[in-house]
């Protein structure tokens, strides 16, 4: 289903910052209007009173969004900014150009009749139209001819953010994506930021990274195939670890399936994997080789999710295992140091 922008109507700045790059969103454009009665006289105790109905037609608010982006420096409400890497006030900063004195007002016509009749019609029709023609003149003056808008917004602590946009009319119905942006969309996605604070090493948190990049770009297979990557990382990594003490020699446990792998490993991963009890590895085998990119798109949050958990367990499990041979060791020291 295609989205439409005025999904976006009261958090703009999620389609500007935080959606996926190179994707149509229609732009619906209708006017907008208000309907006013008249009571005009009472003619006589029978009947109703005679009433006029006045019908005002504004733009759409589409059309008043970019507007004021053309036209003004509003505040905006809080929103996450990825470099002071906190939510902070922001300010648009598009610089302001001169649009017609005649686009600047918003009311576009009104409509009125003792009796309204079909002759209404007709006249939204017209509406419909000057609606098409105002947007188009905006866009075309906004992007001086050439479809493209790029806006940019000023957070509190002085970064810079910039997103670009570009408009396509097929057929009269215009469309509007986003071809590029700084910082790039994955720096807005939650999962992300919390990867940021996770004490990973190198080799993880890159491909941590690719995994959220391809999801900004809305590539599910691809970034899934990273995340399973990561698991398959951590399961080798903890076989190493502990291979001393497990009794499986490598080549056994080589051989054996992940579910295997996961059984031989149970006490030493953390307690996530086995929550899952291989069906986390099982799903995402099967989105890399198997599913739908849609399917893929669907499940990729919660498989990020998972791999998180499992991820912030480690540090977890890491952290606790160094103080514990700390403690080992500080307890030797004054062990050694009392029978002296
Ligand atoms: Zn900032």
């Amino acid at each position: 289903m295609t989205k439409k922008l005025s999904d976006f109507q009261g958090d703009m700045f999620y389609f500007i910052f935080n959606f996926p790059q190179y994707i149509d969103v229609e732009i619906t454009n209708e006017y907008r209007h208000q309907f006013e009665k008249e009571v005009l006289e009472y003619p006589n105790e029978n009947s109703g009173p005679l009433t006029l109905d006045t019908y005002t037609y504004y733009d759409s608010w589409e059309l008043q969004f970019f507007k004021d982006k053309a036209v003004s420096h509003k505040f905006y409400e809080s929103a996450y900014c990825p470099l002071c890497r906190k939510t902070t006030p922001f300010v648009h900063k598009t610089p302001k150009i001169n649009i017609d004195k005649n686009l600047i007002q918003n009311s576009i016509g009104s409509y009125s009749d003792i009796n309204i009749t079909e002759e209404i019609e007709l006249y939204e029709e017209s509406m419909s139209q000057k609606v098409n023609e105002r947007f188009e003149a905006l866009i075309n003056t906004m992007t001086n001819n050439t479809s493209i808008l790029p806006l940019h917004y000023k957070c509190y602590n002085g970064h810079s953010l910039q997103s670009i946009l570009k408009f396509s009319n097929k057929g009269g119905k215009y469309s509007v994506s986003k071809i590029g942006q700084y910082p790039p969309v994955f720096e807005f996605d939650i999962s992300y930021r919390k990867s940021l604070d996770l004490k990973i090493e190198r080799k993880i948190s890159r491909e941590l990274y690719t995994a959220d990049k391809l999801k900004a770009d809305n590539i599910g297979v691809g970034a899934v195939v990273y995340l399973r990557r990561i698991f398959e990382a951590l399961m080798d990594e903890t076989y190493e670890t502990y291979k001393d003490e497990l009794n499986v020699v490598s080549e056994e446990y080589m051989k054996k399936d992940t579910k295997g792998k996961i059984d031989v490993l149970a006490n030493y991963l953390p307690s996530h994997v086995s929550d899952t009890k291989g069906f986390l590895y099982s799903l995402l085998s099967e989105v890399v080789h198997k599913l739908p990119e849609k399917k893929a798109l669907e499940y990729i949050d919660t498989l990020k999710d998972a791999i998180m958990i499992i991820l912030e367990q480690r540090e977890e499990m890491k952290e606790k295992e160094k103080r514990r041979k700390k403690n080992v060791s500080d307890m030797n020291v004054i062990h050694s140091n009392k029978s002296k």
